[in-house]
């Protein structure tokens, strides 16, 4: 650093004897020949989508930002951090910033123009006080919907979701439960970039839907296979050929729901079962013959049984009586009485109450 010398001179500008001198200035004419060597961008366009709210300052995408924050305080802290960047010195320096960035008008229709200021102080030589310096940016906003936003409008999609049962249609409850899974799912994705489902639909075959990347068509399945213990398949079929000559696939990501679920009827092993659970490899199944539980090897299951839901008439019985041992039941679609085992009654059950059940091949059945 260049010395300041105070004796026996004078300010070769404007003559003042009053030092101290730096290359025989005055501190006055020092500054004003010499100013700070600080650069601030004089201009800078941010864009933000309509739509989702994302932020693009000089062609970068600002990653997500809290959308609980006012969009004053979010666009005045990333064009500060613009301009930061943007400025290049070895000298140290305060800064303060001034603007007219306002909340209402951010969102406006058209070109907004908010002007900022950047005031510098430094302190290079040690005996001159602070220069100070103010710089002016003038900040455009522009309202524009972004690419990604763009694509979801024209409605692109990477895959097909679909759920369908093996052999069999989903149950009115199978399909409000995926239905309540995919919408919590996508609550979760709301502020995330390209994600999104079009057209999600039940129909006969079950529920499919369009899903905007691939990732999410399997985050979804994959959440929807571990919830009904079905299992996911993925497709690859030929869309197009990118201009480098790659093949491009556009993905169908298949969940088939068990052949069985819960509350079915089935015969396996001569005897009459009832299916309480169902996991990946296993099933719970609960005997008609004493209401005993027990778990099967699910493949077994699937190979063997003979699902009757479909087969069955549905009863409803009146518990008349017990000795303890037999029982007294009656039909109540034409008030019959005939006699039963107590043990093929569901637990717990009470004489007078009424049992759900069924009748397959002249014989009854009690559920519950
Ligand atoms: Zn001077
Ligand atoms: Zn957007």
């Amino acid at each position: 650093m260049r010395k300041i010398s105070q004796s026996g001179r004078f300010c070769a500008v404007c003559g003042t004897k009053e030092g101290p001198f730096l290359d025989n200035l005055c501190e006055k004419c020092f500054i004003k020949e010499n100013p700070l060597d600080i650069q601030v961008q004089k201009k800078i366009n941010v864009e933000i989508c309509p739509l989702c709210l994302s932020i693009r300052i000089q062609a970068a995408v600002v990653d997500t930002w809290n959308k609980e924050e006012s969009m004053e305080t979010v666009m005045r802290e990333i064009i500060e951090r613009k301009i930061l960047e943007k400025i290049y010195t070895d000298i140290d320096y305060d800064y303060e910033f001034e603007d007219d960035i306002e909340e209402s008008k951010i969102m406006n229709y058209g070109v907004k123009e908010f002007e900022l200021k950047t005031a510098i102080s430094a302190k290079p030589y040690e005996e001159f006080s602070e220069f100070e310096q103010s710089h002016l940016t003038r900040i455009k906003i522009i309202r524009t919907s972004c690419d990604l936003c763009n694509k979801h409008k024209s409605g692109y999609f990477e895959a097909i979701l679909q759920v369908r049962g093996e052999n069999r249609k989903l149950s009115e409850t199978e399909e409000e439960n995926i239905e309540d899974i995919i919408d919590r799912m996508m609550l979760r994705y709301v502020d995330a970039k390209m994600s999104y489902i079009i057209d999600p639909e039940t129909d006969a075959d079950g529920f499919t839907c369009k899903v905007s990347t691939k990732y999410l068509a399997e985050t979804l399945g994959r959440e929807i296979k571990n919830a009904t213990a079905g299992k996911m398949t993925v497709a690859y079929e030929l869309k197009t050929k990118s201009r480098d000559g790659v093949d491009v696939y556009k993905n169908t990501y298949l969940v088939r729901l068990p052949e069985y679920s819960s509350g079915d009827i089935l015969e396996f092993e001569n005897k009459m079962w009832l299916v309480k659970q169902i996991t990946e490899k296993q099933m719970k199944l609960e005997a008609f013959d004493n209401h005993e539980q027990k778990r099967f090897d699910r493949k077994r299951i699937e190979n063997r049984g003979k699902k009757l839901t479909k087969s069955v008439v549905e009863r409803e019985f009146l518990f008349v009586s017990s000795d303890g041992k037999s029982v007294v039941i009656m039909a109540l679609d034409n008030y019959e009485n005939f006699d039963d085992n107590l043990e093929r009654l569901p637990l717990n059950k009470q004489v007078g109450e009424n049992i759900i059940g069924f009748i397959y091949e002249d014989k009854n059945y009690y559920i519950a």
